[in-house]
């Protein structure tokens, strides 16, 4: 029998946890095959981690209890050639969590969304879905330029290339790398995709982005504020809805804004739960130095019309170039982070929208206007309603929303809320700068 004379290649199982943490195990990649069936085991109380890695005291798990992290053969990424020719390939399976006998666990977030999904299809319907991400590139050793700049996009050298070469290789479908608006911040961005993979390719990017800036001895920050006065890092996501044939659902060009009925009662849901999503979007107390006012973040529930105040956002279509425009449209979901697990976040702005479609809520609070520049009782004729100003009201106005909370599983949520409310206690007392640091240092 031989030895291997070097390190083995090595595979991962991992989950995205409800921290939006990707944790998992990893084994030989000679081993996967036999392992597909079967997964990895894992541990029910890691899903009540905070991001500050505590596990929640009144979780409840406690020690108890064992399940298996099933990798999803379909959602394997592997990454062979980054910058460094020593690094490793990054190589993982997403995966859900299950019971030892295969039956789902209700708090995982990737199950949930994929049941969401099946929902959307029951009522004949396909979601297709794009994260956007801005991030702090760390470590670049010059003066790096302004604002959108050539010379910003050249300061950071081979690190875009490398970037959309590894999402090329992942099958993550890159669409574009830009310098932002604030000094060394990104932002990268992959073509829609459908269903649980959208928020899959969320995570990939992530790890992806983290992993070649690793490799060129850089780092990443993808929390919303690295530091007070800093421009902020925000998820956009972008959604619209399909038949099952393929026939786009939110475009009808008769209607005002393009808006079919549909996406008019989806987004009136939206925004019906919009306050109470933020505690699963927006989720952390640094979520809530960037959901302000005049920082393109979001700040109120309403839509607008490529209105970037607006917490969600009628995208424009573009006539050049001859795409077809039904296909273009979509509503972008501002109020996200990178705190966030992008599955549950997705999950859970689609509930809201489907309560939305099956109540066939009306649509208000549609704003051409920065929502903030009206006064309050403008905004309260309109219907457009604040959004939480810190993560203790947010988590109250979830657990006070209860058509949300009673399209969650229980042990999601009570899970959830200890995890949260740890979080809290371990950031209550913190400044600004220290919660800016402490997340700067997790995400
Ligand atoms: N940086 C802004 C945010 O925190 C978004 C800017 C943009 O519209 O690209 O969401
Ligand atoms: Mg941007």
């Amino acid at each position: 029998m031989s030895h291997s004379t070097g390190p083995l290649p090595l595979s991962s199982f991992v989950t995205t946890d409800l921290a939006g943490i990707t944790r998992g195990r990893s084994l030989p990649t000679s081993a996967v095959a036999d392992q597909l069936a079967s997964g990895c085991g894992w541990v029910p109380a890691n899903s009540a981690l905070t991001p500050q890695d505590i596990i929640a005291e009144d979780n409840p798990w406690g020690s108890h209890g064992d399940l298996r992290l099933l990798p999803d053969p379909l959602s394997h990424l592997r990454v062979e050639q980054g910058p460094d020719p020593l690094a490793p390939a990054l190589d993982y399976y997403h995966g859900d969590l299950v019971e030892t006998d295969g039956t789902p666990w209700p708090v995982c977030p990737r199950t949930l969304l994929r049941e969401e999904i099946a929902r959307y299809r029951e009522l004949g319907l396909q979601v297709t879905a794009a994260f956007e991400h801005e991030f702090t590139l760390l470590g670049l050793p010059q003066a790096t330029g302004g604002a959108f700049s050539l010379q910003a996009q050249r300061a950071a050298g081979n690190f875009p290339g490398w970037v959309l070469s590894a999402l090329e290789q992942a099958g993550a479908d890159p669409e574009m790398f830009l310098p932002e608006y604030g000094r060394l911040q990104y932002e990268v961005t992959c073509r829609p995709t459908q269903g649980v993979v959208a928020a899959d390719r969320a995570v990939n990017v992530r790890e992806v982005t983290r992993e070649i800036a690793r490799q060129m001895g850089l780092g990443t920050c993808f929390s919303p504020l690295r530091a007070p006065g800093e421009v902020t890092n925000g998820v956009h996501l972008h959604l619209s809805l399909q038949s099952l044939d393929g026939t786009p659902r939110f475009y009808d060009a008769e209607q005002p804004h393009n808006l079919s009925e549909l996406a008019r009662h989806w987004a009136a849901g939206v925004l019906r739960h919009l306050p109470a999503l933020c505690a699963l979007t927006a989720p952390t107390a640094v979520s809530y130095l960037r959901l302000k006012p005049h920082h393109w973040s979001a700040a109120y529930a309403c839509l607008g019309l490529r209105n970037r105040e607006a917490a969600l956002r009628i995208c424009p279509v573009v006539s050049l170039g001859g795409k077809p425009l039904a296909r273009q449209f979509n509503l972008e979901f501002r109020p996200m982070d990178a705190t966030a697990s992008p599955h549950l976040a997705m999950a859970a702005v689609l509930i809201a929208g489907r309560l939305g479609v099956q109540e066939r809520l009306p649509l208000h609070a549609v704003a051409d206007v920065d929502p903030d520049s009206l006064d309050a009782s403008e905004r309260e004729a309109l219907g457009i309603r604040a959004l939480p100003g810190t993560l203790e009201q947010a988590l109250q106005l979830l657990q006070d929303d209860h058509a949300l909370c009673a399209q969650l599983p229980p042990a999601l949520l009570q899970t959830y809320f200890a995890m949260k409310r740890q979080e809290l206690a371990l950031t209550r007392d913190l400044t600004d700068d220290q919660v800016c640091d402490r997340y700067a240092s997790l995400y």
